[in-house]
């Protein structure tokens, strides 16, 4: 239902596609530097995007990231949207639950562990799990850059603390229709996602191209070290 410019109905702003390349691109830059052994791009044989992926830590860590980046969403199933999920409470359990998961542990055991021997060990988790709370939040930082026409405009983004709704009003990208009726539904949302690609694809290929890059140059140097 319409109510002057604004709707009743919850929208997304912006889109999955959006709030993955931003999700990526801060997860990757947040991660920073793997040093000299840590994980790069493997040249892998071509059997398939899923494939390489499963292989792949480098690709199997953006694609955490990029999912992470489009979780907070969730809430659109519950019709909740804009509330406990996007918000800082929601961060700190997203960092706590993806420290916990990435502690040592011992193969085939959930239970982690901090003794040597036959562990699975996540190198620089407290890192990793900074970098994945990051990615979450980037969410938020999008959808308050946002134009959000349902009421109420904003996001809870302060989510213990106060349950106040906050909206930048600088509109940076546009909100991404669901009422699939109207005449303008693919029209405005094909314009809303062109706009979403120009601003986040380059940020997310210049922050791919820094990690990827990064990694080979330490890792030519842990190389040169030990030759
Ligand atoms: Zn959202």
């Amino acid at each position: 239902m319409l109510v002057g410019t604004y709707c009743y109905l919850p929208e997304a702003m912006p889109s999955p596609v959006g709030h993955a390349l931003a999700g990526l691109a801060v997860g990757l830059v947040a991660t920073g530097r793997p040093g000299p052994d840590g994980p790069t791009v493997a040249r892998l044989e071509a059997r398939g995007a899923l494939d390489r992926l499963a292989r792949d830590p480098m690709r199997r860590r953006a694609a955490a990231f990029a999912m992470l980046g489009a979780l907070p969403d969730v809430d659109l199933i519950v019709d909740m949207h804009s509330t406990y999920t996007h918000s800082i409470g929601a961060v700190a359990i997203v960092l706590a639950a993806s420290w916990l998961i990435l502690q040592p542990r011992r193969a085939g055991s959930s239970t982690p562990i901090r003794r040597p021997g036959n562990l699975r060990v996540v190198r620089r988790p407290r890192r990793l799990a900074c970098a994945a709370a990051l990615a979450y939040a980037s969410h938020i930082l999008l959808d308050w850059l946002g134009h959000d026409p349902t009421l109420p405009i904003g996001v809870t983004a302060l989510w213990p603390f106060s349950t106040a709704y906050y909206d930048s009003g600088l509109h940076l990208f546009m909100p991404i229709s669901r009422r699939y009726w109207l005449d303008t539904f693919w029209s405005h949302n094909l314009v809303a996602v062109a706009r979403e690609l120009l601003l986040l694809v380059p940020c997310a290929v210049l922050a791919w191209w820094w990690a990827t890059r990064r990694d080979e140059v330490s890792g030519a140097r842990g190389q040169e070290g030990s030759g």
